[in-house]
């Protein structure tokens, strides 16, 4: 049994979007190119955290991360066996994963470092960590302007080893903020006084997606591109990098309506006829992912032309304006991909678009898509 509404992975094209990556940072840093750390949280930005991750460790992949353990034991159950950090604070977590499932956790706290210490003590094992400074996102990780206080004690525990140190910037999609070069310039300085105090990490990183895009100062030995991966490129910045989309949505029309001039369409009846029209239904709505802010404002495409969804988006179905396009119950509706028209013109409605259309950002719209919604891979 399979809904008619279904996200397509394409994997071949996350594979060469990772490829593309590396190959880009290699063109530029050809002798001291960084390598990657894909970012596979929140279930691979909703595109299906196993099968991603496989593909991208097939690609080359050889360090993953994701958001907590418990996202960490999944890929283990997926048959991930490249190493996986965790970005996430650990202060309050079950931390046996990290054992079991050999994982390796962010520490960026006092109390993390007490609770790993604690952990790696019980299972009498030496674990590497990265360390994380904060430079002024004021989230997680030790502070950057106070290091000697801080970190003498997480750097003598006895079973912890200092593996990288790592910040993440607050500005990288913002050309104008000078927070992302004051955030470079302090990391810096942080990473020298974790030398002085004799911590020897193997290496450091600092890049996003936007990061990597803006600045190779801050590429380090490593780059930790999420949104990329999946072909879509953080607003409002502009990237050079070949990347191919990799999810799509797409569904298909359920009945088709003629309403009079005159009637409303929907609860609450905010779109009203002023022509005879007709209205396409669609099975995706918002228990789907898709957003209310789409009435009015959003399109789908079927018969390769942009239907505009009109009247409320529903629960389980939408509503668009098909008038004048000859539609019939089982078309094919792209919500997020490109159709072609019978003309042979392709129109593509993307991710970048949807979510500039209903006033929120990418990385929003992919990890919405509904958890019903089957991911079909390519
Ligand atoms: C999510 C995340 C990334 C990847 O961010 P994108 O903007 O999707 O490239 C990198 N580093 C950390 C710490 C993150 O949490």
């Amino acid at each position: 049994m399979i809904r008619p509404t279904v996200a397509r992975v394409d994997l071949a094209a996350i594979k060469s979007n990772f490829q593309n990556i590396v190959a880009h940072v290699a063109r530029e840093r050809p002798s001291t190119a960084p390598k990657l750390i894909a970012v596979v949280k929140a279930n691979a930005y909703g595109h299906g955290a196993g099968q991603v991750a496989l593909a991208l460790e097939d690609a080359g992949a050889d360090l993953l991360a994701c958001a907590d353990i418990e996202e960490g034991a999944v890929l283990r159950s997926a048959g991930v066996r490249a190493d996986i950090l965790i970005f996430g604070a650990l202060s309050v977590s079950d931390l046996d994963g990290l054992f079991e499932c050999r994982l390796t956790p962010t520490i960026s706290t006092p109390g993390a470092a007490h609770a790993v210490q604690a952990a790696a003590a019980k299972y009498k094992r030496r674990l590497r960590y990265h360390l994380k400074i904060d430079t002024g996102m004021n989230r997680l990780g030790f502070r950057f302007d106070n290091l000697r206080r801080t970190l003498p004690d997480l750097l003598a525990s006895p079973n912890l080893e200092l593996d990288a140190v790592y910040t993440h910037f607050a500005t990288a999609d913002d050309p104008e903020s000078p927070l992302f070069n004051e955030q470079r310039i302090r990391f810096e300085r942080a990473c020298a006084d974790v030398t002085v105090m004799g911590g020897q990490p193997r290496y450091r990183h600092a890049c996003n997606s936007a990061a990597l895009l803006r600045d190779s100062r801050a590429w380090y030995d490593r780059v930790r591109p999420g949104l990329l991966l999946y072909g879509i490129v953080p607003p409002p910045l502009a990237s050079t990098i070949p990347l191919t989309p990799v999810m799509t949505l797409g569904s298909r029309v359920v009945a088709v309506k003629g309403v009079r001039p005159g009637e409303g369409v929907g609860y609450g009846v905010t779109f009203t006829a002023s022509q005879p029209t007709t209205i396409a239904i669609v099975p995706a709505g918002y228990a789907d992912g898709l957003d209310l802010r789409l009435e009015g404002r959003g399109a789908v495409l079927i018969r390769g032309m942009r239907a505009p969804i009109v009247g409320s988006v529903c629960m389980d179905m939408l509503t668009a304006d098909v008038t004048g396009l000859d539609v019939s119950p089982g078309d094919e509706v792209v919500i997020i991909g490109s159709q072609k028209r019978p003309s042979g013109e392709v129109d593509r409605i993307d991710v970048r678009e949807m979510a500039a259309v209903v006033g929120t950002i990418p990385w929003e719209v992919v990890c919405r898509i509904g958890s019903r919604i089957q991911r079909l891979y390519t």
